[in-house]
């Protein structure tokens, strides 16, 4: 049986780390502030910015949430990200995704400044990512994910790491981390594409899936003790359960479980560990500023 690792516990350590830091800043007079904007009425995005929003009033980094109706224009949220931009209480912008229909997202994102994009959407820090340029932001869900790997004691030099999944927020960047220099595995990135999935998935001593699809990955992609991360988040009907939904993962836990030497849970895994990384980035920005 898998050993589970726990993106609770973990995400409670880079807390804590984060409330250090936060309480040196503060000394300096520097409270860090994020901004969360939201377009629309999104209830899962609803969710997910109440909880950030939450996490930095109980952390002490000033929060700020946006709400923009539904109907708002591009215009409109261009000029909300160009006031952040220059509000000097905000360090960390970042716009909550997915915006409606109307909104080209691609071009919010560049318009956000790349020294407040704690998100790390924006291209300047891609390139950095990519540069191995540690002055640039890394998207929280990798981050946490790669976090949550060398916490568990995984060994990752000369490791065979798959990713399946090619997201410009979690799949590319996390290939990008997982072969840069200190953690040196070797990299595959599977995708819709793909030919023989499983059996490509079936190399990986690290597998990360980020997928989308609820148990997608079953026990028979799965290498006996691959250590292997859960990144999905995905809500299926059950009419059993009170909010008439469940969260479950992009992989089918208790077969894979069974079967891997350690595994995250959905929810309990990644999901704690993204919050965490986005306060991370919220400190590494206030930080920047200072300077
Ligand atoms: P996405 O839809 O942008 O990308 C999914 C990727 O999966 C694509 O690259 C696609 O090529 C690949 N894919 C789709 N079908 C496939 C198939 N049949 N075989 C192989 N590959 C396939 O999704 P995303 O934004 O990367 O998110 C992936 C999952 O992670 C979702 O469940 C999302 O909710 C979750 N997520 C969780 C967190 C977190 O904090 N834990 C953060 C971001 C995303």
């Amino acid at each position: 049986m898998a050993t589970l690792i726990d993106g609770k516990k973990v995400a409670e350590e880079v807390l804590a780390e984060c409330a250090q830091e936060i309480a040196e800043l503060k000394e300096q007079g520097i409270t860090p502030g994020l901004a969360v904007v939201l377009v629309g009425e999104d209830p899962a995005s609803q969710v997910y910015v109440n909880s950030k929003a939450r996490k930095c009033a109980e952390l002490g980094i000033h929060s700020e949430k946006i709400v923009l109706s539904k109907e708002a224009t591009q215009a409109e949220v261009l000029e909300t990200v160009k006031r952040l931009n220059t509000d000097p209480a905000i360090h960390g912008i970042l716009v909550q995704s997915p915006p409606p229909p109307q909104i080209n997202e691609e071009e919010i994102v560049r318009a956000i400044d790349p020294a407040k994009d704690v998100d790390g959407f924006h291209p300047e820090n891609v390139a950095k990512l990519a540069l191995e340029d540690a002055s640039g932001f890394v998207p929280c869900t990798p981050a946490g994910c790669m976090r949550l790997i060398k916490a568990a004691g995984v060994e990752t030099s000369g490791a065979e790491a798959v990713v399946v999944g090619r997201s410009m927020i979690v799949g590319k960047p996390m290939a990008l981390l997982l072969m840069a220099r200190g953690s040196d595995a070797t990299v595959t990135v599977a995708h819709s594409r793909t030919r023989d999935l499983a059996e490509v998935c079936r190399r990986a001593d690290i597998l990360v899936a980020a997928v989308g699809i609820p148990e997608f990955i079953r026990a028979d992609f799965v290498k006996k003790g691959a250590t292997v991360i859960d990144v999905g988040i995905n809500r299926v009907e059950d009419a059993t359960a009170k909010r008439g939904y469940r969260l479950c993962g992009d992989v089918a836990y208790d077969e894979v479980a069974e079967k891997a030497g350690s595994i995250t849970p959905v929810p309990g895994g990644v999901g704690p560990m993204t919050i965490a990384m986005l306060m991370k980035n919220t400190i590494k920005a206030a930080r920047a500023a200072k300077a």
